[in-house]
């Protein structure tokens, strides 16, 4: 099993399938294109399939896909496909910007596809084109109306950037009260390519929920999920859900169980630090399952405590966040 020095068991893997990206969100990636890794790199889809199985038998049993943004790299729908055969499909998630969800909606379904979240900013088209320095509000929001069409669990999650996210509350607690679908706040971490993070970008995941009270009245608190990130609030009046991901203000580490596989084959214990294991050189020296689980193991119980944003010596990432997989 993959449980670290501080008895904290992983059974969470997010697998980022590209660093390439059809928005540039300012807290993510550059304006001008990076440099992308080369196609050659990153696993094939057996590759990512051959270390999901061994992180299945290490008790692996929720995965999520991500990016870069995942629908950009081609017949995704494959790689689902091939997942379902390794592990419950209810067990496994998409992280999407969902500008081409609904396209490719009808192959992820039939693919075994059963949960989405679609990472949305901001409600009118000039906010989101400020956020994402891209247009395409009206596309995200009708895949996300079709997914839910399509039976799939849909969850939305917006970035809580200070002198930004204040202007989208209100519309997106009318949007969870009316569309009944959880809405997230993610705390903006310092994981932007720019390096423009500074602590007083980040508008608190205290101070959204105070300012959702005052606009709509009390919001009460739901029972936490054992490992999850996110503390739910129900709007009493409007019967929405609000999330809050307090990972700069209230690090969760203490509960966290997940594991990262980049789209180049690293293994990331943290969403900070360095990358702790390199799977795509194993994978391609002939190297047998045995030898990808002991790099698993060693990647886990080198996990460090805490991550560390909120000290002192905090290092910066060596990766921005679409190049890791979020
Ligand atoms: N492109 C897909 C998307 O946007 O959903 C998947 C990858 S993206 C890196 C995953 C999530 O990371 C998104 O919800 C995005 O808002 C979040 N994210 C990216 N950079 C972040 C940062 N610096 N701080 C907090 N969340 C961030
Ligand atoms: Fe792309 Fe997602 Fe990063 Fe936005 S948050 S730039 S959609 S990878």
């Amino acid at each position: 099993m993959l449980v670290d020095g501080f008895g904290r068991r992983h059974t969470s893997l997010r697998i980022s399938v590209t660093d390439r990206c059809n928005l540039r969100c300012t807290y993510c990636m550059p304006a001008v294109t990076p440099k992308y890794q080369a196609k050659s790199l990153l696993l094939t889809y057996e590759e990512i399939i051959r270390f999901t199985r061994v992180a299945v038998d290490l008790g692996v049993d929720d995965v999520r896909v991500t990016g870069g943004e995942p629908l950009v790299r081609a017949d995704l729908d494959h790689l689902i496909a091939m997942l379902a055969q390794v592990l419950d499909p209810s067990r496994i998630s998409l992280t999407t910007n969902g500008v081409l969800l609904l396209q490719q909606l009808p192959r992820l379904t039939e693919a075994g596809l059963r949960s989405v979240n679609v990472s949305l900013d901001a409600l009118d088209e000039s906010s989101f084109e400020h956020s994402t320095r891209r247009r395409g509000l009206s596309m995200v929001l009708d895949s996300i109306h079709a997914a839910v069409d399509a039976g799939m669990k849909v969850k939305v999650n917006a970035i809580a950037k200070r002198d930004f996210t204040e202007s989208q509350l209100a519309a997106f607690g009318h949007f969870a009260n009316r569309t009944k679908l959880p809405v997230r706040f993610i705390e903006y971490m310092p994981l932007d390519a720019d390096g423009n993070w500074d602590p007083a970008n980040v508008l608190s995941g205290s101070e959204i929920l105070r300012r959702l009270s005052e606009h709509f009245g009390p919001l009460r608190p739901l029972p936490r999920r054992e490992g999850a990130p996110a503390v739910d609030y129900k709007i009493e009046s409007g019967g929405g859900t609000i999330g809050i991901v307090a990972s700069v203000t209230e690090p969760f580490c203490q509960a966290c169980n997940r594991i990262r596989l980049t789209a180049d084959g690293k293994i990331r214990n943290c969403l900070f630090g360095d990358d702790s294991g390199d799977v795509r050189s194993l994978l391609r020296s002939g190297a047998n399952d045995q030898a990808i689980a002991d790099l698993l193991k060693s990647a886990v119980a080198a996990k460090k405590r805490g991550h560390g944003s909120d000290d002192l010596v905090f290092v910066r990432p060596s990766r921005p966040m679409y190049s890791i997989g979020g």
